[in-house]
């Protein structure tokens, strides 16, 4: 019964579809003047879905059938199924049996494919499809990754003006660490004296002890970053002991970017990096510690409302480069680029000693407990998976980090609200993303089973719509 309805619900939007298609073209190829979220414009026309069941995570429930109504890129209404006049909308999606889901949001992610070696402007914008063809229709990107402050200025330009299909591009622009610090002396693997132009290339800047925070900072608002990041790391691991910046310049740089009403957000691996990180007031936490956090830092946060990512997937990522597993899940191996997937494969980067099953085991555990009692204090959650670094691929590490979310002790429901309502408000942007009301962007997902039942519904994508319009190639997988 259940099957035979779906199947007529599929049909009947399937020839809406070509409707839909034909008279918008491709995305964006409608444009107006206004001004919206991440610098996405508003296409014009109105389409309406008919009969959908809203997910609402932070109440764990679902609504009876409503009507939504888009307009302009924007939800103009939404009312009980039948209520809304199909004659007010250019297109009709008719969605009875199905779910919508505000389009998911990844406030840690890097503009690259996730997988080993360098890449080219084309695998860059392959990875800003690749968002949107698994939903994920928001980002905020914290430096790195060639994400500087130039660089993130002309993203949002060419996203804004359609050039490409992109989610809405939120940033930081260029990251602040020390010189030599992390990632440059770490990760990037440059000298210490290595000159300020290839780490800005990077996407990086570099803060000395005696120089002042407040040109920096005029510089980087002058480029239109929606926020600062710093990075407060002495390490990580293998790379211990690095230069980083001292408490003293931390303090200043969130004083200072805090005058100009700029959030700030820190890189942190280790419990004394979080503890820095609170006593100078930044506003959230890019990844979890992974030694255990303290509950009295928990609770500070909780009481301040800092954000915590806790970037399940970039450990997890960690620990299949360790293992030198390659990429198994057909989710994946469906809609992520090519040149990642076999890039992973690369010998070299395998079996790196030292790391036994175990220990792996115990890794994860410590980072599942910090995040199981950051839940339990309050601490307002986004969700983050650190794209770009090997294993987290554009997209679909969202919904793999929904999955690491639960397997870590979360509620399906908990884990999809850090996706949408709690990315929205670590951007600041809660009256208009991550929501499903009248006002809101038009960017959701129409899922063909409940994801408060299982998280893994989340691929269930039957459609994905972003400003209004239909995504094209969304990657699905149904149960
Ligand atoms: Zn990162």
């Amino acid at each position: 019964m259940q099957q035979q309805r779906l199947h007529r619900v599929l049909c009947l939007t399937g020839l809406y579809l070509a409707a839909l298609l034909g008279a918008c073209g491709p995305m964006g190829s409608d444009r107006s003047t206004s001004d919206s979220p991440g610098g996405v414009e508003a296409p014009k026309g109105s389409v309406l879905i008919t009969g959908v069941a809203i997910v609402e995570a932070e109440h764990d429930a679902v609504t009876a059938p409503q009507d939504i109504l888009m307009v302009d890129g924007f939800i103009a209404q939404v009312a009980p199924a039948g209520d809304i006049d199909p004659d007010a909308a250019n297109h009709v999606v008719a969605a009875e049996g199905l779910f919508a889901l505000p389009g998911l949001i990844d406030v840690h992610a890097h503009i690259g494919d996730g997988g080993l070696g360098a890449q080219s402007q084309a695998d860059r914008e392959g990875a800003l499809a690749q968002f949107l063809r698994y939903g994920v229709t928001t980002i905020f990107v914290p430096g790195g990754g060639g994400g500087n402050d130039d660089n993130l200025a002309l993203w949002k330009q060419r996203c804004a003006a359609h050039e490409l299909p992109c989610p809405r591009i939120y940033g930081s622009g260029a990251l602040i660490t020390a010189p030599g610090g992390h990632p440059i002396g770490t990760i990037w693997d440059l000298p210490i004296d290595i000159d300020e132009a290839t780490v800005y290339a990077r996407g990086a800047v570099t803060l000395a002890e005696d120089e002042a925070v407040e040109p920096l900072l005029d510089r980087k608002m002058g480029l239109g970053v929606d926020a600062i990041k710093i990075v407060i790391e002495d390490g990580p691991g293998p790379w211990y002991p690095k230069p980083r910046l001292s408490r003293d310049k931390i303090l200043q740089l969130v004083t200072a970017s805090h005058e100009r009403n700029l959030q700030v957000f820190a890189h942190v691996s280790r419990t004394y990096h979080v503890e820095d990180a609170l006593a100078a007031g930044v506003d959230g936490l890019m990844h979890s510690s992974e030694d255990p956090i303290d509950d009295s830092l928990l609770r500070q946060m909780a009481q301040r409302r800092v954000f915590f990512v806790p970037t399940l997937s970039l450990y997890d990522g960690f620990i299949d480069q360790a293992f030198g597993r390659f990429e198994q899940e057909p989710y994946a191996i469906a809609g992520v680029s090519g040149r990642a997937l076999r890039s992973l494969e690369d010998e070299d980067f395998r079996h790196q000693p030292g790391d036994t099953e175990e220990e792996a085991l115990a890794y994860e555990a410590i980072l599942q407990d910090n995040l199981r009692r950051a839940v339990a204090v309050g601490v307002p959650l986004a969700l983050g998976t650190d794209v770009n670094n090997p294993w987290v691929f554009p997209g679909y590490s969202a919904h793999k980090e929904l999955h690491l979310m639960v397997q870590a002790g979360l509620t399906p429901a908990q884990a999809l609200a850090a996706a949408t309502g709690g990315g929205a408000a670590f951007l600041r942007a809660e009256s208009t993303l991550g929501c499903l009301d009248p006002g809101c962007v038009a960017d959701l997902l129409l899922l063909t089973h409940n994801p408060l039942t299982d998280i893994l519904h989340s691929r269930s994508m039957y459609r994905v719509f972003q400003g209004g319009q239909i995504v094209p190639g969304v990657v699905a997988e149904q149960p």
